[in-house]
């Protein structure tokens, strides 16, 4: 067996495969294919849902509720999401994209089959917009507050102070939205970063951060997917052409064409928790 052939990267959102593997799971089952259009949920980082949709032959189709990870190893243990005990890319496996369907596998799909998958297209575009703007939105607030360093804690995918590499511990993805979560400890204190006077100007930092994702939006910036290869353990970095720059992010999602894809963008900022920053992330599609 041999790794997942994937083309979500250049937005496929269809394709025709052959069954290599189904695998009950309790009273549901995953189904694994030599090449799928479906982006799955990665298992060390689960920032982007899978993608669901159907998978069809003939007049048949079974719906597939998440598309996930899945791995064999050499020795032929085969596991399924947060079941794999390795990293992504961890030598002795093969990584795989399995189909997770709602119920049992039906008769007709078996190792063989010839299917045709389709990808919810709806639901991929609204996490694509989700994916592109949370990566700018992490930017935005990288060069909000980027004089509140007092030492260098290396550089972002812009070239400004790496607030979001140092203190980022969550990222969740939905349908035109985003939620990260931000550490504010001691340790980014230690780090040089005034945790004090970020939060005594917490609401200036929201405003500059919304300016800069207008004036972004209004740029119509291409942004693209590039891949090191064509299975699913391959790297895939995003590209975005931003008037600043390009930005390059090592990721493993899906993301919108260009910028113009945006009504706009906009952040709400949370200190609730002195402890914790709270980025919501919301977007809004050209209409
Ligand atoms: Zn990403």
């Amino acid at each position: 067996m041999s790794s997942t052939v994937v083309s979500f990267a250049e937005g496929s959102l269809r394709g025709d495969s052959i069954v290599i593997r189904v695998e009950p799971i309790g009273d549901a089952a995953v189904v694994v294919v030599e090449a799928t259009p479906f982006h799955p949920v990665d298992h060390t980082w689960p920032d982007q849902p899978g993608d669901a949709g159907l998978i069809s032959a003939g007049g048949d189709s079974a719906a597939v509720s998440e598309a996930v990870m899945a791995a064999i190893s050499d020795e032929g243990e085969f596991a399924v999401g947060a079941e794999i005990p390795v990293r992504r890319g961890a030598d002795g496996w093969t990584w795989l994209v399995a189909h997770r369907l709602e119920g049992a596998a039906p008769a007709w799909l078996t190792p063989g089959a010839q299917v045709r998958l389709v990808v919810d297209d709806a639901r991929r575009a609204g996490l694509s917009r989700g994916h592109t703007a949370c990566h700018l939105a992490s930017l935005a607030l990288d060069l909000a507050v980027a004089e509140l360093w007092r030492k260098d804690p290396g550089e972002d995918a812009l070239g400004a102070p790496d607030f979001e590499g140092r203190a980022n511990q969550s990222s969740r993805i939905h349908e035109d939205g985003s939620v990260d979560e931000y550490r504010l400890g001691k340790s980014l204190r230690k780090a040089g970063f005034d945790t004090e006077a970020f939060a005594a100007t917490l609401a200036d930092r929201e405003t500059r951060i919304n300016t800069q994702l207008a004036a972004w939006v209004a740029s119509a910036a291409e942004s693209r997917i590039v891949t090191d290869g064509p299975t699913i353990v391959d790297r895939r970095r995003w590209h975005c052409d931003l008037p600043e720059g390009e930005a390059v992010i090592l990721c493993g999602g899906t993301h919108v064409d260009s910028l113009a894809a945006f009504a706009s963008i906009t952040v709400t900022l949370d200190l609730s928790d002195p402890q914790l920053l709270v980025m919501t992330t919301t977007a809004v599609p050209v209409a």
